[in-house]
């Protein structure tokens, strides 16, 4: 693997991706998921500028974190349990993945007690995949009224997963639901629609198309020359 390379690589397709997109290329948050990659892998993605690191399991993360620290700013993007909150309260950013309000007063509880405010994403399940987390579309809305007088809780955004699949057509739909759902959003209390979390390794550029400032990238990153 060579990560110089793929990280060049998947840039020039964001370049690409963008260019009838209002975003230009220093708009957007590449999140590298490192989930099952070593902690030289991280400090090798540092070195080529890579600055922000996502993890979807929060062992996976506090192992990473203990030695690597804050040299990058790190997004816990899978599903949380809340009675796992407090292990990354201090060490994230961002968190993809709020969707319930039991997990928003847990953040809030305990980014509270450090004096800490954390910027979520509010997970949508916007395929109603059952197999998929998050909230559905219809009740992002109310759900936002309900937590919005949290201090400690800033929400910047929303994130999805589309289906798998292996055309990455099949998930601009979703993506642009997505888009739609986020401009209906009007700013209140802490709440701004800032930032789109959507598209994956199969996907990203068409998540681009669609209006995504956060792109979360695995499998592109780590792939093996030969193929
Ligand atoms: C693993 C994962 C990704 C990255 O997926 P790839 O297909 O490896 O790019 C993105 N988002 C979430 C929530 C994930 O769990």
């Amino acid at each position: 693997m060579n990560l110089e390379k793929n990280v060049e690589e998947i840039s020039e397709k964001i370049k690409v991706s963008l260019m009838c997109s209002n975003y230009s290329f220093n708009d957007i948050m590449f999140v590298a998921v490192t989930k099952t990659e070593t902690i030289e892998t991280v400090e090798e993605l540092i070195r080529c500028g890579v600055l922000h690191i996502g993890e979807s399991r929060v062992q996976e993360l506090v192992r990473k974190y203990e030695v690597i620290g804050d040299k990058v700013i790190w997004h816990m993007i899978g599903h949380l349990q809340k009675n796992k909150v407090k292990y990354i309260v201090d060490k994230v950013s961002f968190i993809h993945s709020l969707d319930s309000e039991s997990l928003a007063l847990e953040i809030e509880k305990r980014a509270s007690k450090i004096g800490k405010v954390i910027n979520c994403l509010i997970e949508v399940n916007i395929s109603g995949e059952e197999s998929k987390h998050g909230l559905k579309l219809s009740d992002v809305k109310a759900f936002l009224f309900k937590i919005n007088k949290l201090k400690h809780i800033n929400i910047v955004g929303l994130m999805t997963m589309a289906p798998y699949s292996n055309d990455a057509e099949n998930s601009r739909k979703f993506f642009n639901e997505l888009k739609e759902l986020a401009s209906e959003i009007k700013p209140i209390d802490n709440v701004c629609m800032k930032y789109l979390s959507m598209g994956m390794s199969n996907d990203f550029e068409v998540a681009l198309q669609e209006g995504a400032n956060m792109i979360r990238i695995g499998r592109a990153l780590f792939k093996n020359d030969v193929q």
